[in-house]
């Protein structure tokens, strides 16, 4: 065991690297660079794994036990334990350490919440922690020889330290609660209820990255100084507070502002990029919502921002979204564009215009193409019932067939009821007799001759005023020519 002068106690909140500093200042080591090589850590130039310290990725308990301090560990190891688990979120610990000098000089030692980027301010004397020396600009330092100093030897100086505004004690409130594995007070925020610290910080940094990128700045939380920090979780705080409007609020800037210079298309792929990493994410809570929300936002405020055919990586839940673009309509449809404005006139889809592009609805626009689908054009029915033009528009003309859509000004297609017409032939069919008997029989082509234009002929068919036979002859199923050799009644 290597000789130490003094070995002090660790406190229970305090610090792992606090406690190294204090260990170091009490034994004339000029930093706990020094401390940890005289420890056996042999880094050049006594630099020290700092931020692996604080996190538990390097395991310190071989470097405290040849100081004789292992019985320290127990300790700290509460504030590593908090690390174990993965946390999405990257932006979790601070790189410069952040300090209360007033609790520094009533208690002598740092707390280790403090390390945390969302532990924005001193609860107890509500103040900001401190991270730079107003004098010089410089932030603390971890390998600082005194812990109540800057480098240099200067005293934190309170006179300069301003005052905090109530959203980050509220949000510093929120997250040492976490911190200690507690949940969150019933009167926390409804949309941050029943999240663990991970999910709850993974949420509040998604938010503060987009609420940076609207401005077109880069969120990197780990190397700004606290006073930032708080002023960009204060703007989350207050979407927070909000909550979902807010978050819409800030989605729509995208619209206006897109993040590349592709403009429509950038927006385009960037919405799908958030919703992939959202996707992605989505085991936690936190990202989850903001999911959930961002999905809403989608299907009410922009429909067609995203495309399911254009998700390669992953699979999109079922959840079918109920607006589309008109090219899917189209799609759907098999039309041009100009028909999907026909069938807007004639109410047979309705349209939601949104940033000065027309959606439809998904519903409305399969039950139509189903509809086509399943009936006949006049083109069709003419080769199914095997009639001329002429025949079926007279037909039409006078009724005699189901029609579910005539010709008008603002439309000239027609769209004959196939199911119908399929009952009249089966009708027809049963009437029919096998044979004529006597008396004198007329083919089609004979019985039109007699005066019986398609019309009569079909209507005294119906009334029984002539007897005819029907004949399997032909390959269409349904046609009009299978009737053959009619005699007067
Ligand atoms: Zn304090």
């Amino acid at each position: 065991m290597k000789k130490l002068l003094c070995r002090p106690k660790i406190y229970e909140n305090e610090c792992l690297v606090s406690y190294l500093i204090r260990v170091a200042e009490v034994n004339g080591f000029k930093h706990i660079g020094y401390l940890l090589n005289f420890a056996g850590l042999g880094w050049k130039n006594n630099r020290a794994p700092i931020h692996q310290l604080i996190t538990g990725q390097t395991n310190i308990q071989p470097l405290l036990g040849s100081l004789g301090l292992e019985e320290s560990i127990s300790q700290a190891s509460f504030a590593l334990r908090r690390f174990e688990r993965k946390v999405d979120t990257s932006h979790i610990i601070a790189k410069h350490p952040k300090v209360c000098s007033k609790c520094i000089e009533e208690q002598g030692y740092c707390h280790y919440q403090w390390v945390f980027l969302p532990i924005m301010v001193c609860l107890k004397h509500n103040v900001p922690l401190i991270d730079t020396d107003t004098k010089t600009g410089k932030p603390l330092s971890w390998y600082r020889q005194r812990l109540d100093r800057f480098d240099g030897n200067s005293l934190f100086t309170e006179s300069l330290i301003p005052k905090c505004q109530s959203s980050s004690i509220q949000l510093t409130k929120l997250f040492v609660t976490l911190l200690e594995g507690k949940s969150a007070p019933t009167s926390v925020l409804q949309v941050l209820h029943g999240l663990e610290f991970k999910d709850a910080l993974s949420m509040v940094d998604l938010l503060a990255h987009y609420q940076c990128r609207v401005k077109g700045i880069k969120y990197r939380p780990v190397s700004l100084g606290n006073m930032w920090v708080t002023q960009i979780y204060t703007g989350v705080w207050r979407i927070l507070l909000g909550w979902p409007d807010t978050f819409y609020e800030l989605l729509s800037q995208y619209i206006d502002r897109p993040m590349s210079t592709k403009g429509a298309t950038g927006i385009n792929k960037h919405f799908r990029d958030l919703h992939e990493r959202l996707h992605r994410q989505r085991k936690n809570e936190g990202v989850s919502r903001v999911k959930a929300e961002f999905d809403r936002f989608i299907e009410t405020k922009w429909p067609c921002a995203l495309e399911e055919n254009r998700f390669t990586r992953i699979h999109l839940s079922p959840v079918n979204r109920d607006l589309i673009s008109k090219r899917e309509a189209c799609k759907i449809l098999n039309c041009r564009p100009e028909r999907i404005y026909k069938y807007v006139q004639q109410l047979k889809l309705s349209v939601t215009v949104f940033k000065g592009k027309s959606n439809y609805s998904r519903r409305e626009v399969k039950s139509l193409a189903n509809l086509i689908e399943s009936n006949w054009s006049f083109t069709q029915a003419c080769e199914e019932l095997e009639l001329s033009r002429f025949q079926l528009k007279q037909l039409l003309d006078a009724d005699l067939l189901p029609v579910l859509q005539k010709p008008d000004s603002k439309n000239r297609n027609w769209l004959i009821d196939k199911r119908g017409c399929i009952e009249k032939i089966e009708k027809l069919k049963v009437k029919a007799e096998l044979e004529l008997g006597l008396g004198k029989k007329y083919s089609l082509g004979g019985i039109h001759r007699l005066g019986f234009g398609i019309c009569e002929l079909i209507v005294s068919m119906e009334e029984g005023r002539l007897a005819y036979c029907y004949r399997d002859i032909r390959v269409k199923k349904y046609s009009f020519l299978k009737f053959c050799f009619f005699r007067q009644r």
